[in-house]
């Protein structure tokens, strides 16, 4: 199998010392980008790839670039940056380099990492004992690069990794000062799994006569994913989550929030509530992503909450079910956090929570994925019921309707059969064991009971 496996990435002309890289790490064979960039990459063409995470864009450049690097000793004899890897968010940087270490890992090519939020020292010790791949997020490098540390007149190839999260984060000024001080003779390639306006002009400015490859996997993905809506009020969304939780086929959850506030609203909200959660956004220190990252990819952490940012190009595999507490205001945000379970060929389940005021983004967002997400309903005077006094169908209330019928052909609620997304009905007694997981504090659901009641609060 072995040497099967590397002559599969050995057709592609990628040379040995990489290919038992890749046949260690247990690559059978190349991804569909794989197969269409390395050549042109490795013939030294400039690509503009339209691709997401997931699809192996990483290794579609990286291999390349290693090769390159290793085939062509450095000019001067002494080590200097000869490839530089830009990218939107710290994981997604620390993820690349990860990835250049184990590719590259039988080649005597030094990589290092930059990015903010963390002390620069240590980083500027590692540039300091030369390095021949940077990956690096904008701020950190321009700073690095004002102060000196940074020397780019010896770049040779430059990526630009998820060019739309960059135009996102307010990065594509920084981004075109770094361009300024690269060699104008160079190999760029620029990667985004969405093309905004400002993006394709960012491209055409720093691309020659690239080869275009698109593998968007949008369409796939949205058709494989399993896509439902709850409408309800701003103030019941928390309720409505933790109710969601007490199943365990909820296995591994991201729940996305619009904001870093909403996040760490959300995720206390979750531990007062029994379930194991971690939130990860910005204002996180880079160890406690890491951590919170680490023990929600080993199972210890059943929830991570996190904001769109703080989530981009992560690569974590088996996610059972996306949970959009708030909608993304930006439609291709959606594509991107739905896009995090169903990998690798799994079906998965992504479930949104639209409060009125966010009628406009699920519009948008139904508009771009050319298909209506199916209604769920909760009783929620029955959630309440249920749990303040155990006996949940006797006391429930009138359900109420919050926005009456929308769409022809989504509905699949009202004869109260319908399947449920979590596969449990309502009824079911409160010493359900599933129940134990996620609210085995009395007085923390009683606490969200009164909240639920109160319908004031937005988070
Ligand atoms: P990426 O889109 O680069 O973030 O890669 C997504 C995931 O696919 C990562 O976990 C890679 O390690 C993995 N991967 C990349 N290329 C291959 C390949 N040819 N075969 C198997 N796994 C791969």
């Amino acid at each position: 199998m072995s040497s099967n496996v590397q002559s599969n990435f050995t057709a592609l002309g990628i040379i040995e010392p990489l290919s038992r890289a890749l046949a260690e790490a247990g690559y059978v064979d190349p991804s569909p980008i794989q197969t269409r960039a390395i050549p042109f990459l490795l013939a030294e063409r400039d690509l503009l790839g339209i691709a997401q995470t997931g699809t192996g864009k990483t290794a579609a450049f990286a291999l390349p670039i290693l090769q390159r690097l290793s085939t062509a000793p450095a000019a001067s004899g002494s080590r200097s940056i000869r490839a530089l890897i830009i990218a939107p968010t710290r994981e997604l940087a620390l993820q690349i380099q990860t990835s250049f270490k184990n590719y590259g890992r039988h080649l005597p090519l030094r990589t290092a990492v930059i990015f903010g939020g963390v002390g620069q020292n240590p980083q500027v010790e590692t540039l300091k004992r030369g390095v021949d791949i940077l990956v690096a997020t904008p701020g950190r490098l321009l700073d690095l690069m004002g102060q000196g540390f940074v020397k780019l007149g010896n770049v040779t190839t430059v990526v630009f990794d998820e060019a739309d999260r960059m135009l996102d984060m307010g990065f594509i000024p920084d981004v075109r000062r770094i361009v300024a001080a690269l060699p104008k003779a160079r190999q760029s390639a620029l990667f985004s799994a969405t093309m905004p306006g400002e993006v394709a002009g960012l491209a055409a400015d720093l691309l020659r006569d690239p080869i275009r490859i698109d593998i968007s996997p949008k369409v796939i993905t949205v058709e494989r994913i399993d896509q439902r809506v709850f409408f309800v009020e701003a103030g019941q969304k928390r309720a409505l989550l933790v109710d969601l939780l007490r199943d365990a086929a909820l296995a591994r959850v991201i729940v996305f929030t619009r904001t870093k506030h909403g996040a760490n609203k959300v995720a206390m909200h979750l531990e007062r509530a029994g379930a194991e959660v971690e939130a990860i956004h910005g204002n996180k220190s880079q160890n406690a992503r890491q951590r919170a990252l680490a023990s929600f990819k080993a199972g210890t952490t059943r929830v991570l909450v996190a904001t769109d940012v703080a989530a981009r190009g992560l690569d974590i595999p088996e996610v059972s079910h996306v949970i959009n507490f708030d909608l993304p205001n930006v439609a291709e945000s959606y594509v991107h956090r739905i896009g995090r379970t169903a990998r690798a060929g799994a079906d998965g389940i992504a479930l949104s929570f639209c409060d009125p005021s966010e009628r406009a983004y699920l519009r948008d967002i139904e508009r771009l994925i050319r298909r209506s997400l199916t209604i769920e309903k909760r009783n929620f005077a029955r959630i309440a019921e249920h749990d303040t006094e155990g006996t949940p169908e006797r006391h429930a209330r009138p359900q109420k309707e919050h926005h009456g019928s929308r769409r022809q052909g989504s509905h699949n609620h009202q004869d109260g059969r319908k399947k449920s997304v979590h596969n449990r009905r309502r009824s079911e007694p409160r010493e359900d064991p599933q129940h134990a997981t996620v609210a085995p504090n009395g007085g923390a659901w009683q606490d969200l009971v009164t909240k639920l009641h109160e319908r004031q609060e937005r988070v």
